[in-house]
This record gives C-alpha cells, sequence and structure tokens, in this order.
C-alpha cells in the first residue's frame, strides 16, 4: 500500500530537510512568495519546511504589543526584546542568550536578523547558508529592532542590499529563495546553479585565464565574480533583431568563447566594481 502524501513528506524531512523559520508580525505577508516556483516545489519534495512563526504569539496582555519607544528620544517605534527571545527559544525549544555560544553549541543552525545595518547577503552567503540544516530569519519593522537583538540572539545580521526597506520580510524571503535553489534537487537541471552568475569557478571553467575575474570566497573556494553571459530563445529573428550568429552555429566551443566573451563585457559594463 503506498504511503500518504504526509508520511513521504514527513520522512523525507527526517532525511535531509532544511527548516526555515521566519518570524514577523505579518505571517501573511508570506502566503504568495512561498507558494510557487522553486520554492514550492522544492517545500512539496521535502527539501525545505518553512515555518512561519508570528511574533505575537509570544507577546503578554491584551494589546499584543511588540514595540515601544525608542530610549533617548527620536523617531518611531522600535521592536521589543522579550517577544523576539522568546520566539527563538520557543523554536529551538531550549534557552539562548549568547549569540557566539549558542553558533558553538549548534553550528548546523543561525539565527539571523534582518537589517539595513548588517553586512551585505550575497552568492556567497547563500552558499554557506544552504550547508546548514536550519535558519532561523527575524524580520524587523518600523525604525529596527532592540540592538539586543543583534548582540545576544542572532548570530548573523544581514542586509539585502544598500537601501532601506519598510520591513525584514521580503529580506528574508529573498534569502530563503537565494538558498534553497541552490539545495541538491532543487532545480531541475543542476548545471543551472552551478553556470550562472556569481557560481563557483571550478564548475564553469577549468582553466581561468586573466580576462575570469575570480576571486577567494571566505571559504577559500575560486568565486566567479562575472555576471551570466546573455540568453537568447525563439524566434531566432524578432521585430528585426537577430539572436546572434554563433549560437545558432551548432559549434559549442565557439558558443563557450562568446558566452565567456559576453560575460566579461556585460560584467564591465553593469558591474565594473566586480573587477576592481
Ligand atoms: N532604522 C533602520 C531601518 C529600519 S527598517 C536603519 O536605518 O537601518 C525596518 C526593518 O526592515 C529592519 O529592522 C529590517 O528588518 C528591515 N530592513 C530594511 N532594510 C533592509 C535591508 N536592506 N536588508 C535587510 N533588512 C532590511
Amino acid at each position: 500500500m503506498p504511503l500518504p502524501d504526509v508520511i513521504v513528506h514527513i520522512m523525507a524531512c527526517i532525511e535531509n530537510c532544511m527548516r526555515f523559520d521566519l518570524i514577523t508580525i505579518f505571517p501573511e505577508f508570506f502566503n504568495g512568495p512561498l507558494d510557487h516556483g522553486i520554492v514550492r516545489r522544492t517545500s512539496e519534495a521535502g527539501l525545505i519546511h518553512v515555518h512561519v512563526q508570528n511574533l505575537r504569539e509570544f507577546t503578554k496582555g491584551r494589546h499584543r504589543t511588540v514595540d515601544d519607544r525608542p530610549f533617548g528620544g527620536g523617531e518611531g517605534m522600535v521592536l521589543k526584546p522579550e517577544p523576539l527571545f522568546e520566539a527563538v527559544e520557543s523554536l529551538l525549544g531550549r534557552s539562548v542568550g549568547d549569540a557566539a555560544k549558542q553558533n558553538e553549541q549548534d553550528p548546523g543552525t543561525a539565527i539571523v536578523l534582518m537589517s539595513a545595518a548588517g553586512r551585505l547577503f550575497d552568492q556567497e552567503t547563500a552558499r554557506r547558508y544552504s550547508q546548514l540544516q536550519r535558519i532561523i530569519l527575524i524580520c524587523g519593522r518600523y525604525e529596527g529592532v532592540d540592538e539586543r537583538v543583534a548582540e545576544h540572539l542572532a548570530n548573523e545580521e544581514v542586509s539585502i542590499g544598500d537601501f532601506v526597506l519598510s520591513g525584514g520580510e521580503l529580506p528574508a524571503m529573498l534569502v530563503v529563495d537565494a538558498v534553497t535553489r541552490l539545495l541538491p534537487g532543487a532545480l531541475g537541471n543542476e548545471a543551472s546553479s552551478q553556470n550562472e552568475s556569481f557560481s563557483e569557478l571550478q564548475a564553469v571553467t577549468a582553466k581561468p585565464d586573466k580576462s575570469w575575474n575570480t576571486t577567494r570566497s571566505e571559504s577559500g573556494k575560486e568565486v566567479r565574480m562575472l555576471l551570466d553571459f546573455p540568453h537568447y530563445t525563439r524566434p531566432a529573428e524578432y521585430r528585426g533583431w537577430k539572436v546572434p550568429e554563433i549560437l545558432i552555429s551548432g559549434n559549442h566551443a565557439e558558443v563557450a568563447k562568446w558566452r565567456k566573451q559576453k560575460a566579461v563585457e556585460k560584467t564591465r559594463r553593469n558591474r565594473p566594481d566586480l573587477f576592481s
């Protein structure tokens, strides 16, 4: 007798399922983003499990208050520490209190605070996260989060770019997406995540040369700091614009050369900083 889907899902999860916990005051925010494409399919296949945690469940009192005025005065409200510490402790099933210690105790789990003042999230960070078993993502709101969360609860404070958003939900979702698509089995075609912007070098070319701009990542691997090459599909001619001849030639070596050249050109044009 075939096992019910839910049992298959749980078994897969126990084996090698990565778990994301999103702590937020707007749990419904994630309904759309989690329900589409690779994230949805990966979740249905039991490779990831995403749990959305309503922060208000960890508030006391009738008003379920999550925020308060800033000490020292100034604009806006700040998310209080108590509900956030209690939410994470409840998710982990144990007490926390020292981010560094928590990291030593449980290196497979990251507690990440989404913050415009954090370290920039990039493909290297996504790759590092994809090796973990669990990521707890804390979404800030208002003027931000009581600093004790960054100091003693989160072991990482992460920004998705040099701009300020109104909440950490979109940034957290972006992390879930970028990490999920790197998990083995998430993409239909394994090669796709090895052969794109910021992918690891050895998958792309065995012999780097000077034009192939690489840098050594924190993990010591060579990372290809080039953007993806341009892609084309049918029709071969659209409104008079033709697909580059070489792509239709069937000459794989020439196609590879052309793609590399175009990737270099595009990187120089759009991201000269990657060459500096
Ligand atoms: N006062 C803060 C901004 C608060 S924005 C500052 O000047 O740095 C409210 C929340 O949105 C933050 O707590 C954070 O969780 C989220 N957020 C805003 N911009 C972000 C970014 N670039 N990356 C990650 N999270 C961000």
